[in-house]
């Protein structure tokens, strides 16, 4: 992953790269690298945060935009789940440990590979609270992203590059996050921003708390030198910035944002609450965060040249629900997130454009699954194997994930269909999904058996002899 990220730094390749994705409608998100990391963990015996349960996080990052460095502070409040643990594993990618202590006592503790491996004072009885606090440093060559020459920084993929924390997506904490910034910059973060303040030396210190527990890897924050606009969704309040884009242009870029929250807070049952924010960024290929999204500069100019290209600003948005507040409970079911924000994004602008906006989508994933079956790499939706993804992989959980989608809307008609969407995303928002909550939601609205439907197009591949999708 990291490969993918830097290769993805180049930014002529990169906006080529942009180009091509989107006009395939492969739409790409966050969870890209954080995957890596995480999915890495899970073949091994035990994940990291295995035997916890983190509760919150209070964290303070002083990066230093010109050395590209960081310094990190966080106290991690967690119950422990086994009787009489002691060692307890926390994701740390290649950050630096500098001390770790418990009640101001020092605690021992051995980082490996990316993690760091702490050691109570004494075994731990189950049900037990504690709060242990991490001091680290580190020069993350990703995860955070610095860009002196614009004077901007922000998160990218990988959280524990910059946050020592349990990066499992069934992992939900809240947070309190202060990061402290060069004078006169403007920065967003997740949830309420609590306070700005001066600091000595011209440095100023953003602090926000995320009230409602979210996995690490929607954790982030954006920084720069911000041009901004906005605008209200019901009960939304909404930011749109860009180093280079000015305030009118920006209107344009985000025009039918107010319209997209209010869609896809129909699609759920559940309204957007509180102040959603995107921001257009040096680079990146797309990453939905607790509240924020960032998108590059690069597709926020695409979407001026063509007003109609919104498909990565939908995908974005619709992760607000589908992937932030009902989350996969391990990358086996990153469908549940990825396969949902692309289909929940082609059914906006079938909204905003039409059937042939829609149809379009649907024709592109259904030309990707054939190409899947063809070459044999077709697999199941669920799939345990992410230790390393393949561009194939992420075909089948993103354009098989909402091209199946598609064929279970076309199954059981609008009514029903819609139905157990809002059923199922209202049932388990904020909270970890497994496919079987899915099919569940789906049966009770239909009143149907979808065991046969799941078995054959999301727990098994169908073979390139067999006839494809039965068009209905
Ligand atoms: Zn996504």
């Amino acid at each position: 992953m990291r490969d993918a990220v830097n290769q993805v730094g180049q930014s002529r390749a990169r906006s080529r790269l942009l180009r091509r994705t989107i006009a395939a409608g492969v739409l790409a998100c966050a969870a890209f690298a954080s995957l890596a990391a995480a999915t890495k963990a899970s073949s091994e015996v035990a994940r990291a945060g295995a035997d916890i349960d983190v509760l919150h996080y209070t964290a303070r990052i002083e990066p230093d935009l010109a050395a590209k460095s960081l310094r990190g502070h966080v106290a991690i409040r967690f119950i422990v789940r086994t009787q009489g643990a002691q060692r307890f594993d926390f994701d740390a990618g290649d950050l630096d440990i500098v001390a770790v202590s418990e009640d101001k006592k020092p605690l021992s503790f051995e980082k490996l590979d990316k993690r760091v491996s702490v050691r109570l004072a004494a075994p731990a009885a189950a049900g037990s609270r504690h709060e242990i606090e991490i001091a680290y440093r580190g020069a993350p060559r990703f995860g955070l992203e610095f860009h002196p020459d614009r004077s901007e920084l922000y998160t990218v993929f990988s959280t524990s590059q910059w946050l020592v924390c349990i990066d499992a997506p069934q992992e939900r904490a809240t947070l309190d996050l202060t990061v402290t910034l060069p004078e006169g910059l403007k920065a967003v973060g997740n949830g309420r921003l609590m306070s700005k303040s001066a600091l000595g030396g011209r440095r100023e210190a953003y602090r926000w708390r995320q009230d409602a527990a979210m996995p690490s890897y929607v954790y982030g924050f954006a920084a720069g030198r911000y041009n901004e606009a906005g605008g209200t969704s019901e009960n939304a309040a909404l930011r749109y910035l860009s180093s280079d884009l000015q305030a009118p242009q920006l209107r344009r870029v985000f025009a039918d944002t107010p319209d997209m929250m209010r869609f896809f807070g129909r699609r759920a049952g559940i309204r957007y609450n509180g102040t959603y924010s995107q921001v257009l960024v040096a680079k990146t290929i797309g990453q939905e965060l607790a509240g924020l999204s960032l998108m590059s500069e690069a597709y926020g100019r695409e979407v001026l040249d063509d007003p109609s290209a919104q498909a990565l600003i939908a995908h974005e948005a619709a992760h607000q629900w589908w992937g932030n507040y009902v989350t996969c409970r391990d990358w086996g079911h990153f469908w549940l997130n990825e396969g949902f924000a692309n289909f929940m994004a082609a059914a906006y602008l079938q909204h905003r454009f039409g059937d042939e906006a829609y149809r379009k989508q649907v024709d592109g994933w259904k030309r990707r699954l054939d190409k899947l079956r063809e070459s044999g790499k077709d697999h199941a939706l669920i799939y345990e194997h992410w230790t390393k993804p393949s561009a194939d992989d992420r075909a089948v959980v993103y354009q098989k994930g909402a091209y199946v989608l598609h064929l279970l809307r076309e199954e059981l008609g609008e009514r029903a269909f819609w139905g157990g969407i809002r059923a199922y995303t209202r049932a388990h928002y904020g909270h970890s999904v497994v496919t079987a909550d899915f099919r569940r939601a789906m049966e009770r609205a239909s009143g149907r058996d979808l065991r046969e439907f799941f078995a054959r197009w999301v727990e098994s591949a169908e073979v390139a002899a067999k006839p494809a999708a039965p068009a209905k």
